[in-house]
């Protein structure tokens, strides 16, 4: 039968071998991922797994069973899509059907690279040796206060390190959420005790003495951590396609179409590494998100063995959450600056959201420990529901009944 190569072994490489067999793909499939470790999920690496609190994350999936041929530790260096070969350092590996899922790579800090205690956080070997800093209570800089950055700080205080998160823009999640929203998240590092500069960039990093580390900001300040965590944005894991037909996109995504195919024939993308059009915002989309790296694989495996014409395209609603200082946040949607924001509760208070809508329809939902809404919020987007602002404004109305 055909073989199914599949590149790339996180969520979203993972749940392409699955849901393959799930639609009764007969035919071979070999999943490669460059990491040594049994295939694992990534979100508890800033949580649970990060504290100890869970010991690891990997995936509870049976590839024997399955019959997917695993090969761990194997780097994918290029595609030949004339041979229909992928390169590794052990040799081609060849494929009828090609499905790239290679992911995101955390951006490193302009000169941060190889200074020891200079750390990233995006996978397992990182969280390793992040550990220790957590456990010997070391002092720590985060560099950036976007959702790994706060998630991190929120495990170092958990853990007793003395936290300072250094942003950049004048917020939190600037690059997220509207001023008016972020706002109320600066008093959340207050509460939890770490210290929040905004409107200075680290300028440079360096080894200081007995194994620390300076970090020196934009207005001169200089400080020195145990550790620093660097959580300022991740991009697309493409480097090894350039030179190849494959398309990418000006972020170095992998530009897929509604059915996740890319411009060569008989290789699709999936997941954080690619970019897809959603007709519902009218826009192109690349999601960084879990949920992203659960459906998508839905839609390959739907176009491998029921064929293109039987697949709906691929148009979700994008959801996440974090976990941080204490609170389940979660968001769907996708909102744009025109949007008009309607609060449901207090941002004071423990619990509160926000709705985006336009011209009456809801478009985005931001949730504060307020999963109802979030869950309400998301079928309403699915259906373009168009709200009363008046009901939606009244946090004892439920959402679905606005
Ligand atoms: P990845 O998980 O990045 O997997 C890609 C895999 O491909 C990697 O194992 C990589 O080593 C491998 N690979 C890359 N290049 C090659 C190559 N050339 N050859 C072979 N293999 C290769 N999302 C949420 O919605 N909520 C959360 O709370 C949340 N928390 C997160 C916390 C952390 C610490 C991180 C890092 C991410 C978090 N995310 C969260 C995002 C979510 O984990 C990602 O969207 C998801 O992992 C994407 O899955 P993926 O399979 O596309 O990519």
């Amino acid at each position: 039968g055909e073989r199914v190569l599949v590149v790339g072994a996180g969520m979203a490489g993972v749940q392409t071998a699955v849901r393959l067999r799930e639609r009764g793909w007969t035919g071979r499939i070999v999943l490669v991922g460059a990491e040594p470790h049994r295939p694992y999920d990534r979100p508890p690496l800033s949580k649970a797994v990060l504290t100890g609190g869970a010991a690891g994350s990997a995936f509870d999936v049976d590839f024997d069973a399955l019959d997917v041929d695993l090969r761990l530790g194997v780097t994918v260096t290029g595609l030949r899509a004339a041979d229909r070969e992928v390169d590794t350092a052990s040799g081609p590996v060849p494929y009828d059907r090609l499905v790239l899922a290679t992911g995101a790579e955390p951006v490193s800090l302009p000169g941060g690279g190889g200074v020891p205690g200079v750390h990233l956080l995006r996978t397992l070997d990182d969280v390793h040796l992040l550990r220790p800093v957590l456990a010997e209570r070391r002092d720590v800089v985060v560099v950036g206060a976007g959702w790994i950055g706060a998630e991190f700080a929120t495990a170092a205080r958990e853990a007793g390190c003395r936290v300072t998160v250094v942003e950049a823009a004048d917020r939190p999640l600037a690059g997220v959420l509207p001023p008016e929203v972020a706002a109320p998240m600066r008093h959340w590092y207050r509460e939890a005790g770490a210290e929040l500069l905004t409107g200075r960039a680290v300028t440079a990093v360096r080894p200081a003495d007995r194994g620390r580390v300076e970090v020196e900001l934009s207005d001169g300040a200089v400080l020195r951590a145990g550790g620093v965590v660097v959580g300022i944005g991740a991009r697309p894991a493409t480097g090894w396609l350039t030179g190849s037909p494959v398309a990418l996109g000006e972020d170095g995504a992998v530009l897929a179409d509604d059915r996740l195919r890319t411009s060569v024939p008989d290789v699709y993308a999936v997941g954080d590494c690619a970019s897809f059009p959603s007709a519902r915002y009218g826009r192109r989309l690349s999601v960084h998100h879990w949920d992203n790296a659960l459906q998508g694989p839905r839609t390959i495996a739907s176009v491998l063995v029921a064929g293109e014409a039987e697949t709906p395209p691929y148009d979700p609603v994008p959801y996440f959450w974090s976990e941080q200082f204490g609170r389940f946040v979660q968001y769907a949607g996708h909102h744009d600056d025109g949007d008009e924001p309607l609060w449901r509760g207090d941002p004071g208070d423990a619990s509160w959201s926000v709705c985006w809508l336009r011209e009456g329809v809801l478009n985005a939902v931001l949730a504060v420990g307020r999963p109802r809404d979030l869950t309400q919020g998301r079928k309403l987007i699915e259906r373009a529901a168009t709200l009363d602002p008046a009901r939606v404004a009244d946090p004892s109305v439920p959402l679905k009944s606005a």
